[in-house]
């Protein structure tokens, strides 16, 4: 049995066919949850070991990104809405770019940035998927590409602190209320 991270590559989109727990991108598939590797019939998937059990779909949390690839960002979910205590367990989520807004994005420039806090509700707890599609969902704080200062919202821009550079970002209705680091 073969446990694989999110982000591991597990090999070409030619050789086998995406199932769940895998995302293909430029040709290649990586696993997009942490667990075990499996392939059956040349489906190739990844079964979660780590259900978070306090998470169930339909639930909002808040975590940041961790890393961003064509089509995947990886979400670190940090504490459920509504409750003040971290979780328990945490993990790695995925929000795929198909459920980041309503309309087709090309890639994430523009909606979701590196190291940004987002609001996400669940839409699948095994596999920890998100969803921002909603109002209420999306980028809570936002950091500079260039020089990684805080972001400040002007009209529906934001504005870095430090260095003036002008982003969009996917926000969340809710930007910039509430203390995150
Ligand atoms: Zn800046």
């Amino acid at each position: 049995m073969k446990f694989v991270f999110p982000g591991d590559r597990i090999g070409y989109a030619e050789e086998y066919l995406v199932g769940e727990g895998v995302y293909e991108e430029n040709g290649e598939i990586f696993a997009s949850i942490a667990g075990t590797l499996e392939i059956k019939n040349k489906v190739v998937s990844v079964k979660s070991v780590k259900e978070i059990p306090e998470l169930k779909r339909g639930d909002v949390v808040l975590g940041r990104v961790v890393d961003l690839r064509n089509s995947i960002a990886l979400v670190e979910i940090a504490r459920k809405e509504g409750v003040d205590r971290e979780l328990k367990h945490t993990g790695i989520a995925a929000l795929h770019i198909s459920n980041v807004r309503n309309e087709y994005l090309k890639d994430f420039n523009n909606s979701i940035g590196y190291m940004d806090v987002l609001k996400a509700r669940i839409i699948d707890s095994e596999l920890l998927k998100l969803s921002t599609k909603e109002k209420e969902m999306g980028v809570l704080k936002a950091y500079c590409s260039s020089c990684k200062s805080e972001m400040i919202l002007e009209g529906n821009k934001l504005k870095c602190i430090e260095c003036g550079r002008v982003e969009g970002r996917k926000l969340s209705s809710d930007y910039g209320k509430g203390n995150w680091r």
